[in-house]
């Protein structure tokens, strides 16, 4: 199963591309995730994609395609896998095209901005393991403590209120123009964003017929 997620930034696909790793045992790829990974450890990749991310811009599509391939060569790929937050131009979607990566579902979320700064607003990060929390809807165990890894969380930079409002912004420009591009190739599915995290996932169980 090759699986896209698409919707603005904390629409949920995250959240949903984790039980969906697990449900069907192949990897969440996150472009996001690799390169905050890529930042934390000051790569040449980190370099070039931290003042984007901080900016809430996207990062440059030859990056994004270069991380993209190199991840796709490994071997926990080769019976599918979960995009998460990528492709996110129609160059990059081109680019997967290019490569033969035939993508089997786009599962398009969608939610009205004013729900997404709400959101996002309230999301908090561990700086150490990824793990996502929400001070409403996601709660960690301990106020903010990481239940995986117990480290201390943080408010990403890029969820800060007016980055939030240009992620939105980029998001509407450049990655929207993605949901006619995939429903042209008949791969699109909508999932309704409104929802609790239990009945999105419904919806996207539903949608992949799991
Ligand atoms: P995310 O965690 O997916 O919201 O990504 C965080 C940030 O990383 C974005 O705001 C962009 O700056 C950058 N980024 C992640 N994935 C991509 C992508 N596919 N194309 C361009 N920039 C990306």
């Amino acid at each position: 199963m090759r699986l896209i997620l698409l919707g603005p930034p904390g629409a949920g696909k995250g959240t949903q591309a984790e039980v969906l790793t697990k449900k069907l045992n192949v990897p969440q790829i996150s472009t996001g995730d690799i390169l905050r990974a890529a930042v934390k450890k000051g790569t040449p990749v980190g370099l070039q994609a931290k003042a984007f991310m901080d900016a809430g811009d996207l990062v440059p599509d030859d990056v994004i395609i270069g991380v993209l391939k190199e991840r796709l060569t490994a071997d926990d790929c080769k019976n599918g896998y979960i995009f998460d937050g990528v492709p996110r131009t129609i160059a990059q979607a081109e680019a997967l095209d290019a490569q033969d990566v035939v993508i089997d579902m786009v599962l398009s979320i969608e939610v009205p901005d004013e729900v997404i700064v709400e959101r996002l607003g309230g999301r908090r990060t561990c700086p150490n393991c990824g793990a996502i929390y929400h001070v409403i809807t996601k709660k960690p165990k301990v106020d903010g403590v990481c239940d995986v890894c117990e480290a201390a969380l943080i408010i990403r930079k890029d969820d800060e209120r007016d980055t939030i409002l240009n992620r939105l912004e980029t998001y509407h420009k450049e990655t929207e123009p993605l949901i006619d591009y995939y429903k042209k190739q008949g791969k699109l599915k909508d999932i309704g964003g409104e929802f609790n995290i239990e009945s999105q996932t419904e919806e996207v169980f539903k949608a992949l017929g799991i």
